[in-house]
């Protein structure tokens, strides 16, 4: 019987060992072993329940046109409780000059696609405003051959005003990172390619919105959730899992290579496996193959993260007086507040507040603010509550507040990141049974990480002479 390690038990390393585990369950002779450093599982993935409410440490929910974790969820018999973001209260303020500004109905992304709510939209300048009718008219540009950074493409189109306002407040809401250090081809590659076809983005959306067949079902919700919050994805894969084959609070200190294999190292001593599945973030997987295989560990260490602080608020509902409608507001660097967002759960997902209350969720930190990981809870909520009443005017005492921390979480995919991933690609090539899965190589979502978790366990299952199922 073939034996392969997971190390990590995120949602990533779960996934693959739920695809090992389906695989045995149909009659494959293989075992596997899921090592978790933390007393829990789910990584990032963490609900909690206060005053009625349920608050999210990590992730809140997922992108709805990625399928990987929505067909997990179905698979594994919770389909029944995936919700939809509430789309019709769906508005985004930016922060400008301290007022909350409306992002224009028809922005892609941050693509104008509709000429009169942009030209009327007090978030813009005249002078970008004009960039934006001039944009029509951009020549293709190769930088399909080249990468550069997001603020790079976004600011030969638009102008810096639409990096500061929208693209760096974007990318840090979804990355924790900044518009002029992403790869525009790793983060945005749709952008590089309308770029070197059309030239105009803003012509190229046109086109693509002209060319997508017509719908004739109700169009599906952005965000996906669970009923019960992120957390019942783990609740729900970890029971299908053998209890004996899970180590939880057992960090492996070191992978070492042999010739039948790896020797997976824990303090508790070692054990021999026929493949690993490396499903922590590049910056631990580096630390675990730092002697066994150097280069490919350069690699890895060369992935950067940031860190990130969500603060969970509980208020009644007479703070809601105070909020536009809407799913809440980005706050742009230049700002100069350390909040980077805030959404407003109990619009975005009303199945997780009762009616007589409103949950605020702010994040903090990012590749600009690691230092805020340093404060004290009390310190990051004064902070939070006094730019709550800067912003929205919100200055009640929140019945409940919850800060987690998570650092080194939101891998960074900087310029060359995709040559990055090809030279590990060929280092994995000479280095069989060994893979790699999560947010640090080709998306940081959660469906990407339950796509690679599953991809690099089918991998491995081929690699063993494990037949490949549809
Ligand atoms: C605050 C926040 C908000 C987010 N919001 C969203 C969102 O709304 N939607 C979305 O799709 N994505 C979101 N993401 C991204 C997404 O949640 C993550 O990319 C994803 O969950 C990462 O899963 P993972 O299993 O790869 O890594 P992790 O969850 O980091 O899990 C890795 C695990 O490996 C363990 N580990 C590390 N080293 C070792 C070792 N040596 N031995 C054993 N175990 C080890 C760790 O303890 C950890 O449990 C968010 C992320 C954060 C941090």
């Amino acid at each position: 019987m073939k034996r392969i390690a997971i190390i990590g038990g995120g949602i990533s390393g779960l996934s693959a060992a739920y695809e090992i585990e389906q695989r045995r369950k149909q009659g494959a002779d293989i075992d596997y072993v899921l090592y978790e450093a933390s007393n829990r599982l789910g990584g990032v993935l963490v609900t909690e329940q206060v005053e009625g409410c349920l608050i999210e440490a990590g992730p809140d929910s997922f992108l709805s046109e990625k399928p990987a974790a929505t067909d997990l969820c179905r698979e594994l018999g919770i389909g029944d409780q995936i919700i939809g973001s509430n789309d019709s209260e769906r508005k985004t303020y930016i922060l400008v000059n301290n007022r909350l500004i409306a992002m224009p109905d028809g922005l892609m992304f941050l693509v104008p696609t509709r000429i009169l709510p942009t030209l009327f939209s007090p978030l813009f300048s005249v002078a970008t405003k004009l960039r934006m009718a001039k944009e029509l008219f951009h020549p293709p540009h190769a930088s399909i051959l080249e990468d550069e950074t997001v603020a790079a493409l976004v600011e030969r189109h638009y102008g810096r005003e639409m990096v500061e306002r929208l693209a760096d407040p974007l990318l840090s809401g979804v990355y924790g990172g900044e518009a002029d250090q992403l790869s525009v081809r790793a983060v945005l590659p749709r952008f590089a390619d309308m770029e070197a076809k059309y030239g105009s983005l803003g012509r190229a959306m046109l086109a693509a919105r002209k060319n997508a067949a017509p719908s004739v079902s109700a169009p599906r919700p952005i965000f996906s959730s669970l009923r019960g919050g992120m957390q019942s994805l783990v609740a729900a894969i970890a029971p299908r899992l053998t209890p004996l084959n899970l180590r939880i609070g057992l960090p492996i200190r070191e992978v070492q290579r042999r010739e039948y294999g790896w020797l997976v190292n824990t303090d508790a001593g070692g054990s021999s496996f026929d493949a690993v599945v490396m499903a922590v973030p590049t910056q631990s997987a580096a630390l675990l193959l730092r002697n066994s295989v150097p280069v490919l560990a350069q690699e890895l260490a060369e992935i950067r993260y940031s860190s990130s602080v969500t603060v969970g608020l509980v208020y009644d509902e007479t703070i809601e007086a105070a909020l536009p409608p809407g799913f809440g507001f980005l706050v742009p660097r230049t700002e100069g507040k350390r909040m980077l967002a805030c959404t407003f759960v109990h619009n975005k997902f009303p199945h997780r507040a009762p009616a007589n209350r409103c949950i605020l969720r702010c994040f903090l930190g990012g590749s600009r603010d690691e230092a805020v990981l340093d404060l004290s809870d009390a310190e990051i909520l004064s902070i939070v509550r006094r730019e709550l009443d800067d912003i929205l005017g919100v200055d009640a005492e929140p019945l409940a507040a919850r800060v987690y921390k998570w650092r080194g979480a939101m891998a960074q995919y900087g310029v060359g990141h995709l040559d990055r991933l090809e030279r590990i690609r060929q280092i994995l090539q000479e280095t069989p049974r060994l893979t790699l899965a999560g947010n640090g190589y080709s998306g940081i979502g959660v469906p990407d990480c339950v796509r690679t978790g599953r991809e690099a366990a089918k991998q491995m299952l081929g690699y063993l002479g494990y037949p490949i199922l549809a």
